[in-house]
């Protein structure tokens, strides 16, 4: 089968990963922080804060910004559960902007009339997660410009984005947003086995996030309220968790981030491939915008009505020529526990339409080329 995703692993990477197995450090040691400053560098963003998984740093965003209980949180119903997960976490309610279906990203006029009824109604969020999807970014200028009218803070979800870039800029430098989440789970760009990092230019926030990761413990003595001189005294100052990375995951992220550009060239090089490739089709891929450089996470494909074959059919076909297409994502608020919350079908009409269509199609750097021409020409026949 060939896999819709696939990490890719050198000896570079197996050095970096022995090298600290050797070490003194397994955790809390000089890797962790390497890591963290090889992603702020890498953004032009001043905080970096590495946790063991996306998940974890979409949930200490939601902590810092303060989200709690009577709190709302707004994000795309077409994600990654973990995007809304964050907000339940925190005891807050949470609700989904539908999406514009050709780019799969939350929809700004969607969001503008959301905004003003609940504006009236007194039910704004207090923070939005944005969500680039596939790695394409959101129109982050025109959220900004819509929510920071009405103090709500932006969270984006780049779990799919790193490599890419908005208005000629880097995602991740928080331009447009407070807080931005990246994930190195294996299938992403590049991959920590398991890892997240929150991406941040405000101190309060950073030293804040960096409390969650650690149970809230701090041995900063500065910033401790009670008057202890014991060289071991440390306080807690909030409920934290252990969010914390290994040295093992982060030498892996430093050795990956090294290839990150390549990877996200790769991406490109072999999405263009298949936009040439697969045209005259009843078919259709992310529309680009010029203002947009995607990082190519997923390579998504939308069947239109007209085609001679349902989207569920071309999967099956695919996955029978064992190519390992999938779907992303099946709509969050379609899901049994969301539904329990009171969520139907029929809420968000077009990120429903554009979950009857789409169909993640392989992309990955080490795609080889008579791979990639038996997937157009399979996809080619079904869709004939
Ligand atoms: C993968 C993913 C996550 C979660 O990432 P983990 O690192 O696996 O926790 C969150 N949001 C989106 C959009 C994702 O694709």
């Amino acid at each position: 089968m060939i896999p819709y995703g696939k990490q890719e692993i050198r000896q570079d990477d197996i050095d970096a990963v022995i090298e600290v197995l050797e070490s003194n450090w397994l955790t809390q040691g000089p890797k962790v922080p390497e890591f963290e400053q090889s992603i702020s560098q890498y953004c032009h963003v001043k905080h970096a804060i590495a946790v063991n998984s996306a998940t974890s740093a979409l949930h200490i965003a939601c902590l810092a910004l303060g989200v709690t209980t009577n709190d709302i949180v707004w994000t795309s119903p077409i994600s990654f559960v973990a995007s809304s997960n964050c907000a339940l976490y925190c005891g807050a309610t949470v609700d989904f902007v539908d999406i514009n279906v050709d780019t799969a990203n939350i929809c700004v006029d969607a969001l503008a009339k959301k905004l003003a009824i609940a504006a009236q109604q007194n039910t704004l969020p207090k923070a939005l997660v944005v969500v680039h999807m596939g790695g394409l970014s959101a129109p982050m200028a025109d959220i900004y410009n819509l929510v920071s009218q009405y103090n709500i803070a932006i969270i984006e979800d780049a779990s799919h984005a790193i490599g890419g870039q908005y208005q000629e800029r880097v995602i991740g430098d928080c331009r447009y947003s407070d807080i931005c989440v990246f994930s190195f789970h294996p299938v992403k760009i590049i991959t920590c086995a398991e890892g997240g990092i929150a991406t941040t230019n405000s101190d309060t926030l950073a030293s804040k996030m960096t409390l969650f990761r650690s149970h809230g413990i701090t041995k900063d003595a500065n910033l401790f309220t009670q008057n202890n001189e014991n060289a071991w005294h440390y306080e807690q100052h909030h409920l934290g968790y252990n969010y914390r990375l290994t040295e093992l995951n982060a030498a892996l992220g430093v050795s990956q981030i090294k290839r990150l550009d390549e990877y996200v060239a790769k991406r490109n090089e072999l999405a263009q491939l298949y936009r040439d490739a697969l045209t005259e089709l009843p078919a259709s891929f992310q529309a680009q915008s010029t203002d947009c450089y995607s990082a190519y996470h997923l390579m998504i494909m939308r069947v239109h009505n007209d085609a001679n074959v349902t989207r569920e059919q071309l999967f099956n076909a695919l996955r029978a020529q064992k190519i390992g297409v999938n779907v992303h994502y099946i709509p969050i608020h379609f899901q049994p526990y969301y539904q329990q919350l009171g969520f139907k079908k029929g809420d968000f009409p077009n990120a429903e339409t554009y979950y009857q269509q789409c169909i993640s199609i392989p992309l990955f750097p080490s795609l080889s080329a008579p791979d990639q021409q038996k997937i157009i020409s399979e996809i080619r026949k079904a869709l004939r």
